[in-house]
């Protein structure tokens, strides 16, 4: 299946693709994730990257796309592929159709995530995430067994540098002003699956996965 996830930013795109990914076998593609490594390497990329995210401003839209770009021609993509947090924008969206097109693939869903801004700012100042693994946690609801250490792989849990109630307002903002407009975008043509994101994680799993199935 090639899908996208969509939805502002602590809306639980990361924690359903994780979990969407070893269900679906397919291959997690997250720009964030992504420019958080190229950070991580010290690349030219990841310095460019780092002065947007650091305000809560998107990279700009050339350097998103070619990176999404080279990612897609990669082998592990073939047997589908789950975009997360790509594309942001309206011209990122008509890149993304374009590659598309020319690499003969449709999308098969877009799934919109849907949660309240006002719940957003709890669940991102809160979140922890994996060094090793990426995995998403929070403190209050979805608490490791134990504290600062991951679940999954035993990796050490820190909290994002863009997570702090500063930025996160920004992203909001900036959420609503570029990506909120993708809603038609995508509903227009067809593939829009709104889900709420308002509930346990583990019913908004199951809720994108009988909308897939339809
Ligand atoms: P996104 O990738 O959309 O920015 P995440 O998946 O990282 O968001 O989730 C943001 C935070 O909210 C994390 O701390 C995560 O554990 C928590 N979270 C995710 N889904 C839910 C949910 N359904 N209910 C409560 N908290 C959630
Ligand atoms: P995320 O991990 O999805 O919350 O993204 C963290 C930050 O990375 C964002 O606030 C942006 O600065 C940057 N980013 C991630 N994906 C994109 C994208 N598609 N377009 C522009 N900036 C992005």
């Amino acid at each position: 299946m090639k899908l996208m996830i969509m939805g502002p930013p602590g809306a639980g795109k990361g924690t359903q693709a994780e979990r969407l990914v070893k269900e679906l076998d397919i291959t997690h593609i997250s720009t964030g994730d992504m420019f958080r490594a190229a950070i991580k390497e010290g690349t030219e990329m990841g310095k460019k990257a780092k002065e947007y995210m650091d305000k809560g401003q998107l990279v700009p839209d050339e350097v998103v796309v070619g990176m999404v770009k080279d990612r897609l021609s990669q082998p592990d993509c073939e047997k589908g592929f789950l975009l997360d947090g790509f594309p942001r924008t309206v011209a990122q969206a008509d890149a993304l159709s374009k590659t598309l097109d020319e690499m003969g693939i449709k999308l098969d869903g877009v799934i919109n995530i849907e949660v309240p801004r006002e719940r957003l700012m709890a669940r991102l100042t809160g979140r922890r995430v994996c060094k090793q693994c990426g995995a998403s946690y929070h403190v209050i609801f979805n608490a490791p067994k134990q504290e600062g250490v991951c679940d999954s792989c035993g990796g050490e849990l820190y909290q994002r540098s863009d997570d702090n109630e500063e930025t996160v307002s920004n992203r909001l903002d900036v959420y609503e002003a570029q990506t909120q407009p993708l809603i038609d975008y995508y509903s227009e043509r067809g593939v829009l699956l709104n889900i709420n994101g308002d509930q346990d994680i583990d019913l908004v799993l199951k809720e994108v996965l009988g909308a897939l199935k339809k």
